[in-house]
């Protein structure tokens, strides 16, 4: 079987999504890639997280072809391959419709970031995509899904804020590996949920202070990191 490896992270990454409680019956997927052989390892379309093994992960080329197996890839594959090409360091993508994350989306605002844990993670607010044209829509729409992340992301690092908010749809995430896009996913719905709540008890709750964002966002990122256990490098 190709990519034995990739088809086990990414089989484990989709059930932590349903392990944190982020996706209900068959909705999210989590995708990898191996940039050496040029494919992509993908949830089946479809297919139970209870009865799903690596067997059945799609495996496809970076444009979509099947080139193992014959179960068809989730029909988001798309989204993910624009992210793939655009962002050519990401390892693995997750998209959810985890609830709070999914009410920013359809709120079409952006995520402010009001303390720490947002800013261990995105180095700024969560952005929204623009609303997608009809003409985006009626053809190649989830291509073009993904050409409007990529848009959000010109004037924006997409290695600090590795999540986005489609607008009236709900959040990609990614990150070096599924793994890390799908911890990036759950802590965006995290985020969002307490971001929601600061809002509930304060309407007029301010973003948190540049300096305290910086502070925590690069102890973990960035050349001068020192959170956590160091790494071999
Ligand atoms: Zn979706």
């Amino acid at each position: 079987m190709l990519l034995q490896e990739l088809r086990v992270e990414v089989l484990q990454a989709n059930l932590e999504l349903v392990r944190r409680g982020l996706v209900v019956y068959t909705f999210g997927n989590v995708s990898g890639i191996s940039r050496e052989q040029a494919l992509v390892a993908i949830k089946p379309s479809g297919i139970p997280y209870d009865e799903m093994g690596p067997e059945h992960i799609a495996v496809t080329d970076l444009d979509g072809r099947i080139v193992e197996g014959n179960l068809r890839p989730s029909s988001d594959l798309p989204t993910h391959l624009v992210l793939y090409k655009a962002f050519p360091e990401i390892g693995g993508v997750a998209h959810t419709h985890s609830e709070y994350a999914t009410a920013w989306a359809q709120a079409r605002r952006p995520i402010p970031c009001f303390g720490t844990t947002h800013a261990d993670y995105f180095h700024g607010p969560v952005p929204v995509t623009a609303v997608m044209e009809d003409d985006e829509i009626a053809w190649h729409y989830e291509r073009n899904t993904g050409h409007a992340i990529v848009r959000t992301f010109e004037h924006l690092e997409h290695a600090s804020v590795p999540a986005v908010l489609v607008a009236n749809h709900g959040p990609f995430t990614w990150g070096v590996d599924p793994a890390t896009a799908a911890h990036n996913a759950v802590v965006l719905e995290s985020v969002a949920r307490m971001a929601y709540l600061t809002l509930a008890i304060n309407h007029d709750a301010p973003a948190i202070d540049r300096g305290l964002h910086d502070k925590h966002y690069l102890r973990k990122h960035g050349s001068n990191a020192y959170y956590g256990q160091a790494k071999d490098k």
